[in-house]
């Protein structure tokens, strides 16, 4: 503690990983999100609206994810088999570019 002041913009936002369960900086994980639509997809920005939920950087957290139904305690509905086909499509795009 050296009192630079430096006290804002500190704290960078942290969320749990919903695969894993650690806890980590929001930049560093990958966001899901249902849109107003109802649609789910990558949030690759970050800023879309609607209920989101976090995985680390990597396909073992989003299987771990899927595996333990945690999509569906995020989401509070049972996620359809399309939907996490779709998520796990774009992750797979995301990752081949
Ligand atoms: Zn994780």
């Amino acid at each position: 503690m050296t009192g630079k002041g430096r006290s804002m913009n500190k704290k960078l936002p942290q969320r749990t990983c919903i695969g894993c369960g650690s806890i980590r900086d929001k930049a560093s994980l990958i966001r899901i999100v249902r849109g107003t639509d109802g649609v789910y997809s990558i949030d690759r920005s970050g800023r879309k609206n609607g209920r989101g939920a976090y995985f680390c950087d990597n396909v073992d957290c989003l299987e771990m994810a899927i595996r333990k139904k945690a999509l569906n305690r995020s989401f509070r509905e049972a996620v359809p088999e399309e939907a996490i086909q779709r998520i796990k499509g774009e992750w797979d795009r995301m990752n081949s570019e």
